[in-house]
C-alpha cells in the first residue's frame, strides 16, 4: 500500500504512532469480539472483515453526525434513485477519504498481515451492468464529498452481476454471490419495512372522487443501510437498498398437510424480487419480475421518503422545498404515479395539489436515445399488475394531453407523438414520457446528447416544455478513478501542482504550464510503467498471454454492444495484422490490445463478438512472424476492480461508438484524467474531452451524428463502402470464409452477413477513418516526446470531469440545494 493522498496534514510521529497502535487495538478486538476469532488462527478473510469492522466504526461516526446535522437544520435532502449501484469494492476507497490507508496499513504490518495482499478478498459490488450503474456509485460519493445531504435507493440483489469465463473462446455466465460470506458495511433496519403491494383490484369508496387500492398480494421491503463516506472524512451519504420479504415465510397449514412446495411458495415469489440483477444494458427487459423490480423499489423510497418527510414537518405542501428526487433514467419512473398515489389515495391531497408536489420534487436523467433502448410496458400488463398506477397514469394523460389541445397553438400538436400511452404498438406506457411530463427538470448526460433530446426523441415534449431539457455532463470521482488508483501519479501532480490538487482536482491545470518538460515525461513514463508490469502480470496470470510492458497499450474496456464498436476495433486488428505480416521489416510500434467487458446473457451478436475477438488473440499471438510486434488480449469478468488496475496502465482510450449512440460514457474521462490519449468519435463527452485538450491531443475519427443520420435515410450501397477501404473487404472475407475460426469455419459467416446486409452501427463506413487515425496513433507514439505532451496536457485539462462537478451543477441548477464550493487555491 502506498501513503494516501488524503494525509496532507503533518502529525507529528508520536501522534500518528498513537493511531496505529488505536486501531491495531481496534481491528483485534472486532477479530476477537465481532468474529470470535482469536488473531493467531485468523484466516485472511477474517482480517478483510476485522479492518472493514474496525474502518466502519470510524466511517459511522462521520455518518451520524452528518445526518443528523442535515435533519437538525431541515435542510433539503436528495434522494437519487437507481436500479443499479456500480460499487465495486470499498474498503480502500473508505481508507483514502478517511486518510488511514497508511496508518491501517501500518497497524496491519505490525499485526503481520499485509493489508495490499488481502485487500482483494473484499468481493466487488456489481449491483450494476456498466456506466449508468457506476455513475450513480460516483455520485453518491461526489455528494458526501460536496457535502450534499443525500440517500441513494436502490435494490439489494442477492446476486450482482454475473461473472464471465471465457470457456474456448465464449462468454460463459457464472452466478456471481457477493452476500456468500455476509457484507461487513451494511445495517440491517428490521424497522424500516414497507409494504408493497401487486394486483388486485380498485373500488370506489362512498366518498366522492376516493378511491382504494385492494392489492391481492403484499410483499416488505426491509431496508439495508450503507454509509459512504465523503472526501476527508467531512461527510458522509447513505445508500439504503430494499431487499424483498414475504409477508407470510412459511404457510403452516400448508406445510403440515405435506405440501412443502406450497409452504413457501409465497416466499419464493416475493424473494425473487431482489434475487438477481438483471444483465443488460442499453436494451430494456421485458419480463414482468423486471417490472416487479421497478415498482418494489420506486415504491418503498417514495413511502420511506414521504414518511420521513411527514414526520419531519407534519405536512406535504412543502415537500419540494425539502426533498429533490433524481430518477436515473426511466427505471423508477413509476415515482410519478405512486407519488400521486401516496398524496392523493393516502394523504387525501386534491389531485392539483398533489400535481404540484410531485411536479417540483422530481427531476429525471435521461441515458440513451436508442429507440429500442427506450423503456415502455404494454398497459394491459400494467393494468394487472399495478391497476391504480395504470388509472393514474391515464388520469395524468389525459389532463396533460386537454391542457396542450386547449392551449395556443395546441390544434397543430400531433397529441400521438407527446402521449404518454404508444398506440402504435399494441398500447404500451412509454417510461420516458411519463418520468418527462412528470419532471420540472429533464437532463441528458453530455452536451451533443442533451442537444440530440432536444432534437429527435423528445423534440415534440421540448416543443411544449422549453425550458425542461438541460444538460449536465457526467463526471467521475477522482478519489477513485485517480487518488486511489494512481497513488504514484497523484504523488507527482501534488508536487507540481500542490497538496490543494487533491482537495480540488480541477487544480491539476497547474501540470499544462510543464507539458513539455523532459524531467516530467521521465517521472510519467516510469509511473506508468509500473502499472504496465502490474497489469502485465494480471493478463499473464488471466490468459497465460506475455505481454511487453515497453508496447502501447490499446484498451477498450467496457459493455460489449455493437453501438460501442469492439467489432470495428478487433476488424482493424486483422487489418494491422495482416499489414505487418506483409511488411514483417518496417519498425511497426509494438502494440497490445486489450479488450474487457461483459455481453448481456441473450445479446447473441455480442458474444459472437467476444467469441471473435478471442478467436483473432489466439491466431495473432501464436504467430512467430508478429510476436513482438501485436498482442490481442481479452481481460476475463471486467468490473470496477479490473478497471482501476487497466486505466492506470492505458496508453490509448478506444471511444469508438456510432457517434450519436453513446450518451457520455465516463471510461473516455477515467483515461484521459490519468493519462491516455483518446482515439474516438464525435459523440458523448468525447466531443467536450477534445474541447479541452484541442484537436493535436485527441485523435478524432469518423462520422458526425448528423453524418450518421443522413447515412441512415440514404445508406451508400454496401459494395460501395467496402470499396473505398482498401482493406476491408480481404477482412470480412478472412472473418466470414473462417480463417480465425479453423475448426469451425461458418462461425462468423451471420456476423459479416449481417453487417454486409445493414451497417447500422457504420462499422464498414468508418473502417477506413479509423485505420488512418491507428496510422496516426503510431507516428505519434514514434514521436514519444509528443505523445507525452499530449498525455500531460489530458491530465491538465479534465479535471474538470470530476463528479463533483457534475454534482454541484445538480445541487444549483436542479435539485436547489447548497453544495459546498470547491476550495479557492
Ligand atoms: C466506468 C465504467 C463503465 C462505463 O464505461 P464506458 O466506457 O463509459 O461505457 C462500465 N463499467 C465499469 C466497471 C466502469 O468502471
Amino acid at each position: 500500500m502506498t501513503e494516501t493522498a488524503a494525509e496532507a496534514k503533518p502529525t507529528s510521529a508520536a501522534e500518528s504512532k498513537d493511531l496505529v497502535e488505536t486501531l491495531k487495538a481496534e481491528i483485534v478486538r472486532k477479530l476477537t469480539y465481532s468474529l470470535g476469532k482469536n488473531p493467531s488462527v485468523a484466516q485472511p478473510h477474517d482480517w478483510v472483515t476485522a479492518v472493514i469492522l474496525a474502518v466502519r466504526d470510524h466511517v459511522v461516526d462521520v455518518w451520524q453526525r452528518s445526518t443528523h446535522e442535515s435533519y437538525q437544520t431541515g435542510r433539503k435532502r436528495v434522494y437519487y434513485l437507481s436500479l443499479e449501484f456500480l460499487i465495486g469494492r470499498s474498503l480502500a476507497d473508505a481508507l483514502n477519504n478517511l486518510g488511514l490507508t497508511g496508518p491501517v496499513a501500518q497497524a496491519m504490518a505490525d499485526l503481520g498481515v499485509d493489508l495490499g495482499a488481502i485487500e482483494t478478498i473484499e468481493p466487488d459490488a456489481a449491483l450494476g451492468n456498466g456506466g449508468l450503474g457506476r455513475l450513480a456509485a460516483c455520485y453518491l460519493e461526489a455528494m458526501a464529498s460536496t457535502g450534499v445531504p443525500a440517500l441513494g435507493y436502490g435494490i439489494r440483489y442477492d446476486h450482482g452481476l454475473f461473472k464471465q469465463v471465457i470457456d474456448g473462446g465464449k462468454q460463459v455466465e457464472v452466478p456471481e454471490d457477493w452476500l456468500s460470506f455476509r457484507n461487513p458495511w451494511e445495517f440491517e433496519r428490521r424497522e424500516s419495512a414497507y409494504q408493497i403491494g401487486f394486483g388486485g383490484s380498485v373500488a370506489a369508496t362512498e366518498k366522492p372522487g376516493e378511491v382504494v387500492w385492494e392489492p391481492e398480494e403484499t410483499v416488505f421491503a426491509v431496508a439495508y443501510d450503507t454509509p459512504v463516506i465523503g472526501w476527508r472524512g467531512r461527510d458522509a451519504t447513505t445508500l439504503r437498498l430494499w431487499r424483498a420479504r414475504a409477508m407470510h415465510p412459511l404457510k403452516l397449514d400448508a406445510f403440515n398437510q405435506g405440501d412443502l412446495v406450497g409452504a413457501v411458495a409465497e416466499r419464493n415469489r416475493a424473494e425473487a424480487i431482489s434475487k438477481v440483477l438483471y444483465p443488460n444494458d442499453s436494451t430494456p427487459v421485458g419480463q414482468e419480475l423486471r417490472l416487479r423490480q421497478e415498482f418494489f423499489f420506486t415504491s418503498a423510497s417514495l413511502q420511506d421518503l414521504v414518511r420521513r418527510h411527514y414526520r419531519q414537518f407534519g405536512r406535504l405542501d412543502n415537500l419540494p422545498d425539502k426533498v429533490a428526487i433524481q430518477l436515473n433514467d426511466t427505471h423508477p419512473a413509476l415515482a410519478v404515479a405512486e407519488m400521486m398515489r401516496l398524496l392523493v389515495d393516502e394523504h387525501g391531497l386534491a389531485w392539483e395539489d398533489a400535481w404540484t408536489i410531485t411536479n417540483g420534487t422530481i427531476s429525471y436523467t435521461n441515458h440513451t436515445l436508442l429507440p429500442e433502448a427506450l423503456e415502455t410496458w404494454p398497459v394491459a400488463l400494467m393494468e394487472r399488475l399495478l391497476p391504480r398506477h395504470m388509472q393514474i397514469i391515464f388520469g395524468i394523460n389525459a389532463r396533460f394531453l386537454d391542457g396542450v389541445r386547449r392551449s395556443a397553438g395546441g390544434d397543430k400538436v400531433e397529441l400521438s407523438t407527446i402521449s404518454l400511452i404508444d398506440e402504435s404498438h399494441g398500447r404500451r406506457v412509454r417510461m420516458a414520457h411519463l418520468a418527462f411530463v412528470g419532471s420540472h427538470t429533464v437532463n441528458g448526460v453530455s452536451a451533443l446528447h442533451s442537444r440530440l433530446m432536444q432534437e429527435t426523441v423528445f423534440a415534440p415534449l421540448h416543443a411544449i416544455f422549453p425550458d425542461r431539457i438541460t444538460n449536465v455532463t457526467n463526471g467521475i470521482t477522482p478519489r477513485r478513478w485517480l487518488l486511489s488508483a494512481n497513488p504514484g501519479l497523484t504523488k507527482l501532480l501534488q508536487e507540481v501542482c500542490g497538496p490543494g490538487v487533491s482537495d480540488d482536482i480541477t487544480q491539476i491545470h497547474k501540470l499544462a504550464a510543464h507539458s513539455g518538460e523532459t524531467a516530467l515525461h521521465e517521472r510519467l513514463v516510469e509511473i506508468r510503467r509500473q502499472k504496465k508490469l502490474k497489469l502485465a502480470q494480471v493478463i499473464r496470470h488471466e490468459t497465460g498471454v506475455v505481454v511487453d510492458p515497453a508496447a502501447l497499450f490499446d484498451v477498450q474496456i467496457k459493455r460489449i454492444h455493437e453501438y460501442k464498436r469492439q467489432l470495428l476495433n478487433i476488424l482493424e486488428t486483422i487489418a494491422l495484422y495482416d499489414a505487418i505480416r506483409s511488411e514483417p521489416y518496417r519498425d511497426w510500434a509494438p502494440r497490445v490490445k486489450i479488450f474487457a467487458g461483459k455481453a448481456a446473457s441473450n445479446y447473441g451478436t455480442a458474444k459472437a463478438i467476444i467469441n471473435l475477438i478471442n478467436d483473432v488473440a489466439n491466431v495473432v499471438n501464436n504467430d512467430i512472424t508478429t510476436r513482438d510486434r501485436l498482442k490481442v488480449v481479452f481481460l476475463p469478468n471486467y468490473n470496477v476492480s479490473a478497471a482501476e488496475i487497466i486505466i492506470p496502465a492505458a496508453d490509448l482510450s478506444e471511444q469508438i461508438s456510432t457517434a450519436g449512440m453513446e450518451a457520455s460514457g465516463t471510461g473516455n474521462m477515467k483515461f484521459a484524467l490519468n493519462g491516455a490519449l483518446t482515439i474516438g468519435t464525435l459523440d458523448g463527452a468525447n466531443i467536450e474531452i477534445g474541447e479541452r485538450v484541442g484537436a493535436d491531443n485527441i485523435v478524432i475519427f469518423g462520422m458526425t451524428a448528423e453524418e450518421v443520420e443522413a447515412a441512415k435515410r440514404d445508406p451508400r450501397p454496401t459494395e460501395e463502402v467496402i470499396r473505398s477501404a482498401p482493406h476491408l473487404e480481404g477482412v470480412l472475407d478472412a472473418v466470414a470464409g473462417g480463417a480465425y475460426s479453423p475448426r469451425e469455419r461458418d462461425r462468423y459467416q451471420d456476423l459479416v452477413a449481417g453487417l454486409r446486409a445493414n451497417d447500422w452501427f457504420m462499422v464498414l463506413n468508418d473502417f477506413e477513418s479509423y485505420r488512418q487515425a491507428q496510422r496516426r496513433v503510431d507516428a505519434l507514439w514514434a514521436d514519444q516526446a509528443s505523445w507525452w505532451k499530449s498525455s500531460v496536457i489530458n491530465t491538465a485539462h479534465c479535471g474538470w470531469f470530476s463528479a463533483d462537478r457534475s454534482i454541484r451543477e445538480y445541487a444549483e441548477r436542479i435539485w436547489h440545494v447548497p453544495a459546498r464550493p470547491a476550495p479557492q487555491g
